[in-house]
């Protein structure tokens, strides 16, 4: 599944710069939409508070019509997993959102995603996103130059077996490289032995996602044709974040403050 290393894009610093711009775009837009999130509000309303932190920061929404999708973020309550469509549903107590958010500045790339819980939930659910979470770092410590790609995803699912049993981790979706494009070479599985596929070189740039449910993996999309649904109706949780591979070490583009690893 691995293709060879050329190619994957290797950024210079000045781009990786721009990337960070975007990324910063991407962060302050979910903490936005992560303080309007609450009992009530509908997620079409928490697309318009995205698509005017986009817009005033001089930046374009990623996702916006990006092979047809309708909406400047994904919106992913409780058994939905990813590619949530806003529109009319409420967000209620309790429930866990998913908001995935991309921008781009001067045709540069930022990704990251964000389980927001609702007021009280179940102690085994906030577990689940503070897993995921975790695992996500995991993940992002391992975007080394020298290390291997499958590092990445062997972090991940490493810290996810390590937190218990009745975590299913999603194998349909996969993070992904990015950087001139949102999604390029190489795929970045969130699990896999160590070692393996291209050698991480310094320039390089991924989005690392973990897409986690309580209970089994499997997954299917709704007929709305985008969104990814949790087959057995296990709550989810998915955080992401775009990391580069730097000769410093991993540099996390898309954290509100400017995080090296
Ligand atoms: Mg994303
Ligand atoms: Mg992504």
């Amino acid at each position: 599944m691995f293709r060879g290393r050329d190619r994957i894009e290797v950024k210079s610093v000045d781009q990786l710069h721009i990337m960070r711009a975007a990324g910063l775009v991407v962060a302050q837009t979910l903490q936005r939409v992560a303080e309007a999130v609450q009992a009530g509000v509908s997620t079409a309303e928490l697309d318009q508070i995205a698509a005017a932190s986009i817009r005033d920061a001089g930046a374009t929404p990623s996702f916006l019509g990006y092979h047809g999708f309708p909406a400047h973020i994904c919106v992913s309550v409780n058994d939905e997993v990813v590619h949530g469509i806003p529109g009319e549903r409420r967000i209620a107590e309790g429930d866990v959102v998913s908001i995935d958010c991309g921008a781009i500045v001067d045709g540069w790339h930022g990704d990251a995603a964000i389980s927001v819980l609702v007021g009280q939930v179940p102690a085994d659910i906030a577990m689940l996103s503070q897993v995921t979470e975790s695992a996500l770092w995991a993940g992002l410590a391992a975007a080394r130059p020298g290390g291997r790609l499958s590092d990445v995803g062997h972090a991940v699912e490493s810290a996810i077996r390590a937190a218990g049993p009745h975590y299913g981790i999603v194998e349909d979706y996969v993070g992904h490289g990015i950087g001139s494009s949102m999604h390029m070479e190489p795929a970045v599985p969130n699990y896999g032995k160590p070692g393996r596929g291209p050698r991480l070189l310094p320039g390089m740039a991924l989005a690392v996602e973990p897409m986690v449910i309580l209970g089994s993996p499997e997954v299917q999309v709704l007929a709305d044709d985008w969104t990814v649904v949790a087959s057995d109706g296990g709550m989810a949780a998915h955080w992401e974040h775009t990391v580069a591979v730097t000769e410093e070490g991993p540099w996390v583009l898309t954290a509100l403050e400017d995080v090296r690893l």
